[in-house]
């Protein structure tokens, strides 16, 4: 983060916030502007506080977790963005066969202990990038299994700073997507089974190699374009549309695995965003498909 001494509407509550922070370093892709103003809020308390805040002042708040799946705009973001970095927001704690996991942490911290305690359920989702309210807001899924189908309830805060627990049946989940859109969630907790914790770890080892090569190697300068459509792959949909060489400017489509982009040093976002309208368009005039953005366009 960078030292800014420069006024904001935040000044008087007790959390630090930086007014232009550059974005790049908040997200896989390392491209875009800077956010208006920037904040890693250190309890619930504070979160709420800035919350609602943003409320009152019509400053629009967005929620930046592991950043994998985020382009943000070259112009930067008219924004509060907000990082569930701190310890309060990143916890993980067993009870038998439940998990109250804190949205801040990372899903691969949580599939890794949960996978150590015996408990199964999660272990297919090893290798996803990001944290737990990331992968919740957007159903996370890998080798058949999402993360929104082990969830007993999660906790979210409103707009306004208030909190709530929505129960499982009050939540809804599919590819790609969650009703979690739009609010800020703070906590979940996941209902897993019991199983030998030596079977398991075989089990996650093995998918954690798959998905490894499923992804792009030797760069962390990717991210996933497009979500699957129903009964296909985005991948094969993009192959079979010849758009595994399609390059703009510094953003190219990742050959061996072409539902990644991937950028170069120096690439604009704008450069990212216009290979991801490529990409849709030529799959749509030649297989007549119409593909959904999996990335955040910020
Ligand atoms: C190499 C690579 C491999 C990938 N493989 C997979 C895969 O196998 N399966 C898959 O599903 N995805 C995959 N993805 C996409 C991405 O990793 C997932 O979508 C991941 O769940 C995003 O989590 P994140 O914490 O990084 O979210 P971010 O990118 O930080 O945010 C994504 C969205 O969630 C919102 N958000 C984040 N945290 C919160 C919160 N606490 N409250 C409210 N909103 C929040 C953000 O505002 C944003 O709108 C992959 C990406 C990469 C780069």
């Amino acid at each position: 983060m960078t030292d800014n001494p420069v006024a904001s509407p935040f000044d008087d509550l007790a959390v630090t916030v930086q007014v232009a922070e550059p974005l790049a370093g908040h997200t896989w892709l390392g491209v875009g502007g800077p956010a208006r103003y920037f904040c890693e809020p250190t309890s619930i308390e504070s979160l709420s506080a800035v919350a609602a805040r943003c409320h009152e002042q019509e400053i629009k708040l967005r929620i930046v977790g592991g950043g994998s799946n985020i382009l943000a705009s070259t112009d930067g973001v008219d924004a509060m963005v907000v990082r569930l970095a701190a310890p309060a927001f990143c916890g993980i704690a067993i009870d038998g066969q439940s998990v109250k996991v804190g949205a801040g942490a990372k899903l691969v911290h949580l599939v890794s202990e949960t996978v150590q305690a015996g408990l199964s359920g999660l272990e297919d989702l090893v290798g996803i990038p990001g944290t737990v309210g990331g992968g919740l807001v957007g159903n996370a899924a890998a080798h058949g299994s999402n993360l929104g189908q082990r969830v007993h309830s999660v906790t979210v805060m409103l707009p306004d700073g208030s909190t709530e627990e929505r129960l499982r049946e009050d939540l809804a989940f599919s590819s790609g997507w969650s009703s979690l859109d739009g609010v800020i969630v703070l906590s979940a907790r996941f209902d897993l089974d019991s199983d030998d914790p030596g079977r398991l770890t075989k089990r996650m080892q093995k998918q954690w190699i798959v998905e490894r090569s499923e992804q792009p190697s030797g760069t962390r300068a990717v991210a996933m374009m497009f979500k699957d459509p129903v009964g296909t792959t985005a991948e094969s949909l993009i192959a079979q549309a010849g758009c595994r060489d399609l390059c703009v400017g510094g953003a190219s489509v990742y050959a061996a695995h072409a539902n990644y982009v991937v950028v170069e040093a120096g690439c604009a976002s704008s450069d990212v965003k216009q290979l991801l309208e490529k990409v849709r368009g030529v799959v749509r005039d030649r297989l007549g498909v119409e593909l959904a953005p999996r990335i955040r366009v910020w």
